[in-house]
């Protein structure tokens, strides 16, 4: 039987493969005839093949870890390719049974925000300049750059930490794991205290879910909810805020191993997940205008495959500076799965490499802190400011939940022309720090300050 999976799972790598290169033939047609209809079925296609990719990698994965506790002597948990609907012998934990408690239940505060659809919620400009001494705006990404940037890795691979850990250190950026949390321990090379590690180095450590829902009986509340509950509980310090649906939000599974698994309490669910994250990733390559982001669907782009690539402006990376491109100033996502050879590692280096030489203009940080600062900037307001010659006093506030949203904002203020020197900025009578920038022979303060965590004060 192992065999016969095996070679079911290699015949899943061959059409892969394929699929890739024709969707790479879609791509260059969709370049030259610029039509509408072209391009849709060519995201369409990616949005399936990064889909795709998940699902082989996530089950190459599952059945490596099986495969090495049997080599191991080890008592291997059921696998999840051969179990039935309706067998109790799968692995993981069947005793969740509590209601789910809503993490965060403060009235009038939002957890998450709504789909815009195609509304968009705020016009997406340049950077703004405020035009009188006193004035004030909220930059669109933390330090006023011009966009912003997340790298996602889903499922356990823990043979890359070394790899990801020394990405890190020479950038100094972070990056954010989807962890399959009921894997976790599968195998003597993969234990909490390899996630422990990344979380007290200061990466995102993050659900995919309890079971990639790949077990018949973790219906979609308890794979949302389990999982956060277990990361929690396992790792000290962890907050498990977003989730990156299993497969992508729309796949169904088909033709995927798990596809016996499948019912209609087995499927991705935003309105699950809006319960219980403020922020949820899938697996859909094209980006999406900054002000039309659905922050329960957020779109990433597969591999590095078209970061560097003109030719695919849905997900080439310097389309978010160009103001005549649909994703200017968005918030690019990247998901990748193992990188498991040179090639591999030499295309997440050329993006990084890019990254950097690009840092002036881009926010670069882990996914759920950025979710965060994308809801607060949409729901940001200004309010009871107060000016004297030489101070400026505000509310900041947002429609966010204060317990999970209390990530700064950056606002800034324009300075008078003979300005003295000094500055300082203090929210709730505490100091926060300030820095000046220039722009067109006028000073202005860049500073930080939380949503709704008190009165504001500029003193200049
Ligand atoms: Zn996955």
């Amino acid at each position: 039987m192992i065999n016969l999976r095996k070679i079911s799972l290699q015949v899943s790598f061959m059409a892969l493969t394929l699929s890739l290169s024709a969707c790479n033939e879609q791509t260059t047609q969709a370049t030259q005839t610029g039509q509408a209809s072209t391009l849709a079925q060519t995201l369409e296609e990616e949005d399936r093949q990064a889909a795709l990719y998940d699902q082989a990698d996530s089950l190459w994965y599952l059945e490596n870890e099986r495969a090495k506790r049997l080599a191991e002597g080890a008592a291997a948990p059921e696998s999840i390719i051969q179990s039935s609907p309706q067998s109790k012998r799968e692995v993981g934990d069947y005793s969740f049974t509590q209601p789910p408690v809503p993490p965060v239940s403060k009235p009038g505060q939002l957890l998450n925000l709504p789909d815009p659809g195609t509304t968009p919620r705020f016009t997406v400009t340049g950077l703004q300049w405020p035009a009188n001494v006193g004035d004030l705006s909220i930059s669109m990404w933390a330090k006023d750059k011009m966009a912003a940037f997340s790298l996602t890795i889903d499922d356990n691979h823990v043979q890359d930490h070394a790899f990801w850990y020394e990405m890190s250190e020479q950038y100094g950026w972070k990056w954010t794991w989807f962890l399959i949390a009921n894997q976790i321990g599968w195998s003597s090379a993969d234990h909490w205290g390899h996630w422990q590690k990344a979380l007290d180095q200061g990466h995102d450590v993050q659900s995919h879910g309890q079971t990639h829902l790949c077990d018949a009986l973790f219906y979609t509340f308890r794979e949302y909810r389990q999982s956060q509950v277990e990361i929690e509980r396992s790792l000290a310090n962890a907050k498990v805020r977003s989730l990156a649906y299993p497969f992508g939000i729309n796949t169904d599974k088909r033709g995927s191993p798990c596809e016996p698994l499948t019912s209609e309490r087995t499927k991705n669910s935003r309105a699950e997940a809006a319960k219980y994250f403020l922020a949820a990733r899938d697996v859909y390559g094209a980006l999406s205008s900054p002000a039309k982001i659905d922050y329960l669907k957020v779109p990433s782009v597969s591999s590095s495959r078209n970061f560097l690539n003109p030719q695919a402006p849905w997900a080439y990376f310097d389309s978010v500076f160009n103001p005549t491109s649909a994703n200017y100033r968005t918030w690019y996502v990247v998901h990748y799965h193992n990188v498991p050879n040179d090639t591999a590692k030499n295309e997440v280096r050329q993006v990084l490499a890019h990254l950097q030489a690009v840092e002036d203009k881009v926010w670069i940080a882990p996914f759920t802190q950025v979710a965060q600062y994308g809801q607060e900037f949409a729901t940001a307001q200004l309010t009871n400011v107060q000016r004297t010659a030489n101070s400026v006093s505000f509310q900041l506030k947002d429609q966010m939940n204060d317990t999970w949203f209390d990530q700064p904002l950056t606002v800034k203020l324009r300075l008078p022309d003979a300005w003295s020197g000094n500055l300082s900025v203090q929210q709730n009578s505490v100091s926060r720090s300030v820095r000046t920038v220039v722009n067109q022979d006028k000073t202005y303060a860049l500073f930080e300050v939380i949503p709704d965590r008190g009165l504001v004060t500029v003193t200049y």
